[in-house]
Order: C-alpha cells, then structure tokens, then sequence
C-alpha cells in the first residue's frame, strides 16, 4: 500500500495544556474491558468493544481495519488486531501506540472490583486481566481524548494487536505498511509508567522425540531400548552441567526449561516413545544459541548410552524453532528519548530496563520499527493475585495522550 498523504490543518495551538485523565471514566473503561472474556484466539468481543467505542466517539469506519492474525496464525483465531490510521492534523513522522487486547486463559470470568487504591478480581480464582487490558484502555482513552477536545497531532496509528499471550502472534505477523510505516512506535504492557523497556530476551522453543525400542519390560527388558532413560540421562547431563534452569557461564547469562514430558503407555513395555518440549533464552543470540546446542549434544550422548543387548540403540529428533528474537534499542532512538520525555513531563523519573520474556515488541524491532514498551499499572500478572494500580494505570493515560500528541517536548 502507498504510504498515505498525510494532511496538516491547524486546530488548537500545540502549546494548549492537555487534559487531565477523567479518572471516574477511565476507571469504568477500563473494568469494562478487564471484564470481558476474550483469552487468546477469542478476542472478538473485546475487538467489538473498542470498535463501538471509537465509532461512537466520531471516528470513522474506514480508518480502522483488522489485521490479518487470524489466516496466518498456526492457532487460527477468531478476530485480527485493531488498526485505526489517523492522519496527522500537524506535522511529523508518524506514530505507533500498541496494546495487546488478549488475556491468559486465568483471568476468564474475572470481575474487577476497585480495593483501595487498586483494581482487583473479586473472585480469587480468578486473575484479573490487567495485562493488557489497562494498556488496550490507555489507547482507547488516548483516542477519544483526541476526538473530544480535538487536540492537535502528528500522524498517528493506534494498533491492539491479538495473540500476544501465546506466541506474539499478532504483532509477528502484521506488515508495517498495514500499520501506515510508523517512525515511533510505543507499546504498553508492564507495571510502573517510568519503566521503559528497551530490550527484550529472545527465545528458542525446542521440541525432542526421543525414539526406543519396545520389549516386554517383564520378559525381555534387555531387548528393549528405554527412550525415558535416554532423555532423563540427557535431562540430568544438563541439570550437572549448569545447562538447565538459570544459566551461568563466564559472565553470560541465559534460561532454559524442560517444560513438558510426554512418552509411554504402560509399565510392563520398555518405553519406545518419548517427546520433551523445552525452551532456551538469553538476550545473547550467540550463547542462546550455545543453550540449543547443549541440549542436542546432551541428548545424542543418551541415545548412544543406551543400548539393548543385541546393540540396537535410540534415536533422537531435534527440532529448534525461533520463538522471537533479542533486541535492545540505542538509548538516543526518537521513540525511546519521546518516552523519556513523556514520563518526565508526567511527574516520573525514567528508567531503563531489559526483560527476560518477549513482547510484541520483539517483532516490530526485528521488522525494523525501533518500539520502547511503558507500563500501565499492571501487578502479578498471570497469577489470581493480579491487581492495576490505578496511579500508574492513570499516569500512564498521561504519558500516551502527550505521546500521541507529540506534546511530550514542549514547555508546560
Ligand atoms: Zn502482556
């Protein structure tokens, strides 16, 4: 698609101070979202919800359309992200405000209550969904105070992409030239507005199948080939190596897990099938790559440790897929010096940070969109203990209505 002409009309004077957060409908905004069920893939009425509340507001239908998450996904889905294409009504390069609108599956049935100075899911079985709705509501409130006080903005794109939860599958698979070729992009996903992360870990999925040999486990055991013994003597070649768990080697750092094990049907046969999923990250791709390795090396001396009295031994199918890559941003990128300016402009001090899990944030950088992610209030996260801290949750609609205005710079 041709990059839009982008039109430049003077409203307000730039200067103008901004408005304040309406803190009553903030708040009711964002327990309307917390409470609608929409884990990933089954987004489709959170979706309708920011679609009608945008429409409602004056924005146009044609200014907004979906991704394409759901056709390109492995999980299929049953709505794409949301993108609304604003043009600028000054000058400027254009802007990317990102949140995802997906929950894990914990946080289904969750009913926000307000506890003091947080939001928290009435039903402790619950969690509260936090993560990303209080950011999916920052950007709604964003726009809507845009339209109501029709305040002055460079070229904007608002985008709340599906399926981050499982895989960052929304915002891996949209195009750039779908989200208008943004120069600046922020996203909101995190606890403390101040904290800006401008890297991310990178991670490697791996999936082993360990073949045996069947034999009666009662009758001839010695003629069977136990594909468990070969990946548990892998599994604790690697915990004695200093390979499993958290990763420590001549100053660098990295994780891996075995997260699932799955083989065998029954005690009395000598196991012939295994199949071990695991992960392996760092934010060095070299080492990260070093963790696979060890991993395949570790299994392959199993498979050869193992063998049936007439010789036969197991074999090993190794499978590496890269989940996401490692990125960190130049602390002088126009997204992350906005950022700063933004939180300092909002009370904050700013603070740089790296995480140890990915965000959608990996996939744009790695498209070539340096994209810094801010927090919005959010705490526990992926636990029923999770709670929005509402003086965050409201600075952080501070900092993105300047962000969206490109406002962040300019004298008070
Ligand atoms: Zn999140």
């Amino acid at each position: 698609m041709p990059p839009r002409k982008e039109r430049t009309t003077g409203r307000r004077s730039p200067s103008t101070p901004l408005p304040r957060p309406d803190r009553e409908r903030a708040l009711r905004t964002v327990m309307e979202l917390m409470a609608i069920d929409g884990p990933s893939t089954r987004e489709g009425r959170v979706i309708a919800y920011l679609m009608d509340h945008l429409r409602r507001a004056g924005y146009r239908k044609k200014d907004m359309e979906l991704d394409r998450t759901p056709e390109k996904s492995p999980l299929g889905g049953e709505t794409g992200g949301l993108i609304l294409t604003l043009p600028g009504t000054r000058p400027g390069p254009r802007r990317l405000l990102m949140a995802h609108v997906d929950t894990v599956p914990l946080c289904v049935g969750a009913r926000p209550v307000i506890r003091g100075g947080y939001v928290v899911s009435a039903d402790r079985h619950t969690a509260l969904g936090a993560d990303d709705r209080a950011g999916a509501a920052v950007l709604l409130l964003t726009a809507l105070a845009l339209k109501e006080h029709r305040l002055p903005h460079p070229p904007l794109t608002f985008y709340w992409p599906v399926q981050e939860e499982v895989g960052l599958f929304g915002a891996r698979y949209v195009s750039l030239s779908q989200l208008g070729r943004p120069k600046l992009a922020f996203n909101w996903d995190g606890g403390d507005p101040a904290k800006l992360t401008i890297g991310a870990t990178g991670a490697y999925r791996l999936e082993i199948e360990v073949r045996g040999r069947a034999s009666h486990a009662g009758g001839a055991p010695e003629q069977g080939v136990s594909a468990t013994a070969i990946a548990a003597l892998a599994i604790a070649d690697l915990h004695r190596g200093g390979w499993h768990g958290l990763i420590e080697k001549n100053g660098q750092l990295g994780t891996s897990n075995v997260g699932v094990i799955q083989g065998g049907q029954a005690t009395n046969v000598v196991t012939d099938r295994v199949l071990v999923r695991a992960e392996a990250r760092s934010h060095d791709p070299r080492f990260r790559q070093q963790i696979v390795e060890q991993f395949r090396q570790a299994f392959q001396r199993a498979a050869q440790e193992v063998q049936s009295v007439d010789g036969h031994r197991g074999r090993v199918r190794f499978r590496q897929r890269l989940d996401y890559d490692s990125f960190v941003l130049d602390p002088k990128e126009p997204c992350v010096q906005a950022a700063e300016a933004a939180v300092r402009r909002s009370g904050g001090k700013p603070q740089h940070a790296v995480a140890n899990g990915g965000l959608d944030a990996n996939w744009l950088v790695a498209k070539g969109l340096p994209t810094v992610s801010l927090g919005c209030g959010q705490l526990h996260q992926h636990t029923t203990a999770e709670r929005l801290r509402i003086r965050w949750f409201l600075q952080a609609c501070q900092i993105a209505l300047l962000l969206a205005c490109g406002a962040e710079a300019e004298e008070r």
